[in-house]
This record gives structure tokens, C-alpha cells and sequence, in this order.
């Protein structure tokens, strides 16, 4: 059984939450968005945080990512990102439902997703810019991008490494159907969030290195235990599971 008014009250908890760390960082409140990470919970409370106004939800796997947003193809202003890692021979099934893949880790995932983008009708293929898509434009969206850096060089987790960013970057760039927006990372598990700020901070200095607010805006990172230190570190998107939709069962 689904709690969604609990649901409903911990997303407005997480929300004024958010906002005192960016008070707190001197930042704009509006500066930093939540992303609601759902994976492994149902649509019913995906549904009860939609109903509280987020629009944004993240998920970690190919198939279950397919499944919801199926269920919930009639919720047309919601907007998935895919968070987790993304196989290549994948991205077929990822493009024609997210807004953004924020775990992009290799040149050759970033060209597999432009491969796969749902394809512009010929009849419109004029050449005009990206620029032009909007909603009323048959041209789809372009693909937002983030790629996901392994700043604290853990064997075990995916992203890029620091040397390896700029190829990345470059590839991603490359690619008129993709739109490079920022880096992602997910710091080494501690009980203390302080111990995540050298690796936030590692990122945000990557992100300054590699072209800064211009072409890297968006800096996602954070996540239920830390997103005070990750705000003051200059995140620009949080993502935040356990804190909004309760403990995950356990994977088996
Ligand atoms: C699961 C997950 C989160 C959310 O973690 P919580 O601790 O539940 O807030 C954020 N980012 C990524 C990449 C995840 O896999």
C-alpha cells in the first residue's frame, strides 16, 4: 500500500529543504531543482508526488523506466531522466521517452543515443537549428546530456574519469541531437555528508575547467543523506529517492 499523503508531505519537506540550503549557500532557491528518483517504487507513488506538483523523476533501469512511463503516458508534462548506467545496445530504449540522460560515461554511449533518437520527418528536415524545436515544432527536443564523472576513481562505480572527460565533452558536443548540459556525479557511500563535499567540490571545479557556466550549467548532484553539502557546493539538481518515497526494498 501506497502512503501518498505521506509521499505528498516528505516531497514538501524536501522542498523546504532545499530551499534553506540555498539560502543558507546564498543562492537562488529557484536555482537548484529536485528530482524525484523512483526506481523500484510503483507508479502509485509516482502519482502521488505528481500530484504534489513534481514533474521531474529519475530511474535507474531500462525496463522498468519502459514500463512506467507507459502506465503513466496520459501524465504528459512529466519528465523522466535516466540516472543509472545505460548499456549502449539500450539507448534505443531510453531516447524516445527521457528528457535527459545524466549518467552518459563514454563517447561511444553519447553517439549511441544520437543514433537512436526518434527520427525528425523528412519533410521538416530543412536544415533550420535546434533552436527552432519547440513545442509546437515537429523536430523532437533535443537529448539533454550530463555526464556522469567517477570523481573519487571507485572501481566499482560508472561514470568517466577526469582525464577521460573531455572526450566525453567533445562527443557529446558533436552531436546536433544531443544538448551537453552539465556533470553528474554519485560520491563514494559514507554516513557523514561531509565527506562527500571534496568530491562535489572536485566536480564543480571539473565543470569550471572543462568551459564553466556557459557549457556545462548544470551540475546534478546530491542525493537524499548529502543535498545540503552538494547545494553549497553548487548543485543545480538534487536527486532525492529514500527522502520523498521511503527505504527501498532490497534488490534481490
Ligand atoms: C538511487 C539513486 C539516487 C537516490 O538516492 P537516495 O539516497 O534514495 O536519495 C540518486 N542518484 C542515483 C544515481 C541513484 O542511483
Amino acid at each position: 500500500m501506497i502512503d501518498s499523503q505521506a509521499i505528498r508531505d516528505r516531497l514538501q519537506e524536501q522542498r523546504r529543504r532545499i530551499e534553506r540550503a540555498a539560502a543558507t549557500a546564498g543562492r537562488d532557491p529557484s536555482s537548484v531543482a529536485i528530482i524525484a528518483v523512483s526506481k523500484t517504487h510503483p507508479v502509485e507513488a509516482i502519482v502521488a508526488a505528481y500530484e504534489a506538483g513534481q514533474r521531474d523523476f529519475g530511474e535507474n533501469y531500462v525496463q522498468e523506466l519502459k514500463a512506467k512511463a507507459e502506465q503513466l503516458a496520459h501524465l504528459s508534462d512529466l519528465r523522466w531522466h535516466f540516472i543509472g548506467h545505460l548499456q549502449s545496445n539500450k539507448a534505443k530504449y531510453v531516447t524516445p521517452i527521457a528528457a535527459s540522460v545524466q549518467s552518459v560515461s563514454s563517447a561511444k554511449l553519447a553517439r549511441q543515443l544520437a543514433a537512436r533518437m526518434p527520427s525528425v520527418p523528412l519533410s521538416k528536415a530543412d536544415g533550420s537549428s535546434d533552436a527552432a524545436a519547440g513545442p509546437n515544432s515537429s523536430h523532437p527536443a533535443p537529448l539533454r546530456i550530463l555526464v556522469e564523472v567517477n570523481v573519487a576513481g571507485e572501481a566499482s562505480k560508472s561514470g568517466c574519469s577526469a582525464l577521460e572527460l573531455r572526450e566525453v565533452l567533445d562527443a557529446v558536443d558533436a552531436e546536433p541531437r544531443l544538448r551537453l548540459c552539465g556533470l553528474m556525479t554519485v560520491p563514494p557511500f559514507t554516513h557523514d555528508p561531509e565527506a562527500a563535499r571534496p568530491h562535489f567540490e572536485a566536480l564543480a571545479r571539473l565543470a569550471k575547467d572543462h568551459g564553466g557556466q556557459k557549457r556545462l550549467p548544470e551540475l546534478s548532484m546530491g542525493m537524499s543523506h548529502d543535498a545540503e553539502v552538494a547545494v553549497s557546493c553548487g548543485a543545480t539538481r538534487v536527486r532525492i529517492g529514500t527522502a520523498i518515497f521511503g527505504a527501498r526494498p532490497p534488490k534481490e
